[in-house]
Protein backbone atom coordinates (compact mmCIF):
# COMPACT_ATOMS: atom_id res chain seq x y z
CA UNK A 1 0.00 0.00 0.00
CA UNK A 2 1.09 3.46 -1.10
CA UNK A 3 0.32 6.65 1.30
CA UNK A 4 1.09 10.12 0.39
CA UNK A 5 3.74 11.45 3.07
CA UNK A 6 1.42 14.52 3.79
CA UNK A 7 -1.98 12.40 4.61
CA UNK A 8 -0.20 10.57 6.42
CA UNK A 9 1.24 13.14 8.69
CA UNK A 10 -2.07 14.36 9.10
CA UNK A 11 -3.56 11.38 9.97
CA UNK A 12 -1.26 10.98 12.47
CA UNK A 13 -2.07 14.38 13.87
CA UNK A 14 -5.72 13.78 14.35
CA UNK A 15 -4.72 10.14 16.21
CA UNK A 16 -3.02 12.29 18.70
CA UNK A 17 -5.91 14.79 18.70
CA UNK A 18 -8.17 11.92 19.70
CA UNK A 19 -5.40 10.44 22.52
CA UNK A 20 -5.74 8.35 24.87
CA UNK A 21 -9.05 8.11 23.72
CA UNK A 22 -9.20 5.42 20.38
CA UNK A 23 -9.76 7.16 16.81
CA UNK A 24 -10.85 5.28 13.66
CA UNK A 25 -12.00 6.16 9.74
CA UNK A 26 -11.69 5.68 6.47
CA UNK A 27 -8.44 5.30 3.89
CA UNK A 28 -9.04 7.08 0.46
CA UNK A 29 -7.46 7.40 -2.56
CA UNK A 30 -6.98 5.31 -5.78
CA UNK A 31 -7.79 2.06 -5.43
CA UNK A 32 -6.63 0.57 -8.72
CA UNK A 33 -2.82 2.09 -7.31
CA UNK A 34 -3.16 1.01 -3.86
CA UNK A 35 -2.34 4.53 -2.81
CA UNK A 36 -3.92 5.98 -0.31
CA UNK A 37 -4.36 9.70 -0.77
CA UNK A 38 -6.53 11.14 1.97
CA UNK A 39 -8.55 9.72 4.73
CA UNK A 40 -11.80 10.72 6.94
CA UNK A 41 -11.69 10.68 10.84
CA UNK A 42 -15.33 8.98 11.91
CA UNK A 43 -16.45 8.64 15.12
CA UNK A 44 -15.34 5.43 17.41
CA UNK A 45 -19.10 4.64 19.00
CA UNK A 46 -17.89 2.17 21.09
CA UNK A 47 -19.59 1.95 24.03
CA UNK A 48 -17.04 3.53 26.49
CA UNK A 49 -16.78 0.53 28.36
CA UNK A 50 -15.65 -0.94 25.06
CA UNK A 51 -13.27 2.10 23.72
CA UNK A 52 -10.04 1.28 23.47
CA UNK A 53 -10.15 -2.51 22.72
CA UNK A 54 -12.07 -2.06 19.45
CA UNK A 55 -13.43 0.60 17.04
CA UNK A 56 -16.91 0.69 15.82
CA UNK A 57 -18.27 2.02 12.94
CA UNK A 58 -21.81 3.93 12.62
CA UNK A 59 -22.87 2.23 9.16
CA UNK A 60 -24.65 4.87 8.11
CA UNK A 61 -21.81 7.61 8.48
CA UNK A 62 -19.50 4.85 6.91
CA UNK A 63 -22.47 5.51 4.01
CA UNK A 64 -22.31 8.85 4.20
CA UNK A 65 -18.56 8.82 3.99
CA UNK A 66 -18.10 6.56 0.93
CA UNK A 67 -20.77 8.93 -1.06
CA UNK A 68 -18.77 12.09 0.16
CA UNK A 69 -15.70 10.22 -0.89
CA UNK A 70 -17.28 9.60 -4.68
CA UNK A 71 -18.54 12.70 -5.00
CA UNK A 72 -14.26 14.03 -4.91
CA UNK A 73 -13.43 10.60 -6.82
CA UNK A 74 -12.20 9.55 -3.86
CA UNK A 75 -12.21 5.31 -3.58
CA UNK A 76 -12.32 3.43 0.20
CA UNK A 77 -9.44 1.38 0.07
CA UNK A 78 -10.05 0.52 4.05
CA UNK A 79 -9.97 1.34 7.59
CA UNK A 80 -7.47 2.74 10.25
CA UNK A 81 -8.01 2.93 14.13
CA UNK A 82 -5.48 3.96 16.49
CA UNK A 83 -4.27 1.35 19.45
CA UNK A 84 -3.72 3.77 22.64
CA UNK A 85 -0.50 2.27 24.43
CA UNK A 86 -0.97 -0.65 22.68
CA UNK A 87 1.48 -2.17 20.11
CA UNK A 88 -0.19 -2.34 16.43
CA UNK A 89 -0.81 -5.58 16.39
CA UNK A 90 -4.96 -6.89 14.84
CA UNK A 91 -6.71 -7.84 18.17
CA UNK A 92 -9.40 -10.37 18.19
CA UNK A 93 -12.22 -8.29 17.33
CA UNK A 94 -10.48 -6.38 14.95
CA UNK A 95 -9.77 -10.12 13.08
CA UNK A 96 -13.11 -10.87 13.51
CA UNK A 97 -14.35 -8.06 11.80
CA UNK A 98 -12.42 -7.29 8.37
CA UNK A 99 -14.06 -7.31 5.44
CA UNK A 100 -11.75 -9.54 2.46
CA UNK A 101 -10.09 -7.11 0.09
CA UNK A 102 -9.73 -4.32 2.56
CA UNK A 103 -6.69 -2.40 4.29
CA UNK A 104 -6.81 -2.10 8.15
CA UNK A 105 -4.06 0.12 9.31
CA UNK A 106 -3.13 0.22 13.00
CA UNK A 107 -1.38 2.99 14.37
CA UNK A 108 0.42 2.44 17.63
CA UNK A 109 -0.03 5.63 19.82
CA UNK A 110 2.18 5.78 23.18
CA UNK A 111 1.99 8.52 25.72
CA UNK A 112 0.96 10.66 22.80
CA UNK A 113 3.79 9.90 19.78
CA UNK A 114 3.09 7.41 17.01
CA UNK A 115 5.61 4.78 17.65
CA UNK A 116 4.68 2.19 15.19
CA UNK A 117 2.53 1.47 11.84
CA UNK A 118 1.29 -1.62 10.33
CA UNK A 119 -1.07 -2.72 7.63
CA UNK A 120 -3.64 -6.08 7.32
CA UNK A 121 -5.45 -7.32 4.70
CA UNK A 122 -7.98 -10.39 4.56
CA UNK A 123 -7.05 -12.05 1.11
CA UNK A 124 -10.27 -12.58 -0.38
CA UNK A 125 -9.52 -15.75 -2.59
CA UNK A 126 -9.29 -17.66 0.81
CA UNK A 127 -9.41 -15.83 4.26
CA UNK A 128 -6.03 -15.44 5.56
CA UNK A 129 -4.77 -12.21 7.48
CA UNK A 130 -1.35 -11.34 5.77
CA UNK A 131 0.14 -8.18 6.60
CA UNK A 132 0.97 -5.74 3.97
CA UNK A 133 3.96 -3.54 2.79
CA UNK A 134 3.28 -0.14 3.53
CA UNK A 135 5.34 3.02 1.38
CA UNK A 136 5.36 6.28 2.11
CA UNK A 137 5.58 8.30 -1.59
CA UNK A 138 5.27 12.46 -2.00
CA UNK A 139 2.78 12.47 -4.42
ZN1 LIG B 1 -7.75 -2.64 17.03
Amino acid sequence: MLIRHEALGTLKTSLLGTYPEEGCGLLLGQADRFLVTDFMQLENTASPDRAGKHFVLDPLKVYEAEREAEKKGLDILGFYHSHPDHEAALSEEDRRYMIPGMFYMILSIVKGRCRDIRVFEKRESNGIVTEIFILEVAA
